[in-house]
């Protein structure tokens, strides 16, 4: 979608399975496969939606997939499935890794930090050589240090060597003209969205608040989540206003559904529209 001198789209670095019951938190396994269908380990398959915005000469990437840094055990678990990965469907879209200016992180989880560092060779460097990576102070802690609960969220190939491009926040911040990063907390601490406005539209970027179309009723809350009911309450606050402004909403993980509008506030009903 081009909109008042930006542009915006979506890439992709394929999709990865996780357990249907812990993205699905309480909810019942009943009314969760009526949005995806489970495999014989009763995993489901997700999107890696990764939203671009281009303004002139800024290039920003809200969240990076799932990566290449995966060892054999790792990728069995993730069962990741790509005919092209990120770094390709940017090239193939007209982005080059040295024109992205901005990197958007959500949280430091596995699934959201994947093409923050790459290999060259043996060494790991970051893959957006001109890029600013933009997290909370928050999230940084997260990953520096980890308990036993939230270490396997966490592959640390993906912040090797990216100490001194690091912009870290304390809180809400407009890092562009229209641009702003909001922090939610729930799924983790530090955890942010990404909330765009040009000329009479927003736009938001989920991130793992509502990780996809299915988890839009605030109930829905994922058991990865750290502070679920800070999950819920953001969640109830934030679509008020995105129903009431008729906000596009972004689902990270949504691999059929991921951009909606509301259309109705109470049984939070949606429609698909396309960018
Ligand atoms: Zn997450």
């Amino acid at each position: 979608m081009k909109i008042d001198g930006f542009e915006l789209f979506l890439a992709s670095d394929g999709t990865f399975k996780l357990d249907g019951g812990a993205m699905f938190g309480i909810v019942p396994k009943p009314v969760w496969e009526k949005y995806f269908k489970s495999d014989e380990k009763n995993k489901i398959t997700l999107g890696t939606n990764v939203l671009v915005i281009r303004n002139g000469k800024n290039v920003a990437l809200v969240d990076l997939g799932m990566g290449n840094k995966f060892d054999k055990r790792l990728e069995e678990i993730y069962e990741i499935k790509r005919s092209k990965n990120l770094l390709q469907d940017l090239s193939d879209k007209g982005v080059e890794r040295s024109d992205v200016t901005h990197v958007f992180i959500t949280h430091g989880h596995l699934d959201h930090t994947g093409w923050a560092t790459s290999y060259n060779h043996e060494k790991i460097e970051p893959s957006f050589p001109n890029a600013k990576y933009y997290m909370q102070a928050d999230t940084w802690k997260e990953i520096k240090e980890p308990n036993q609960k939230t270490k396997p969220n966490y592959n640390y190939l993906n912040f090797e060597n990216l100490e001194d491009r690091l912009e870290l926040l304390n809180g809400d911040e407009e890092i562009l003209p229209g641009i702003q990063l909001i922090k939610s907390g729930g799924h983790t601490k530090g955890h942010q969205m990404v909330l765009l406005r040009v000329g009479n539209k927003t736009f938001i970027y989920f991130g793992d608040l509502i990780p996809t179309s299915a988890h839009i009723k605030p109930a829905y809350v994922m058991a990865y989540d750290l502070y679920p009911m800070d999950t819920f309450t953001k969640k109830i606050e934030i679509l008020e206003k995105a129903f009431e402004e008729q906000w596009t909403l972004f689902f990270e993980h949504d691999p059929v559904t991921p951009t909606a509008q509301l259309t109705d506030v109470e049984s939070y009903s949606l429609k698909r529209v396309t960018i």
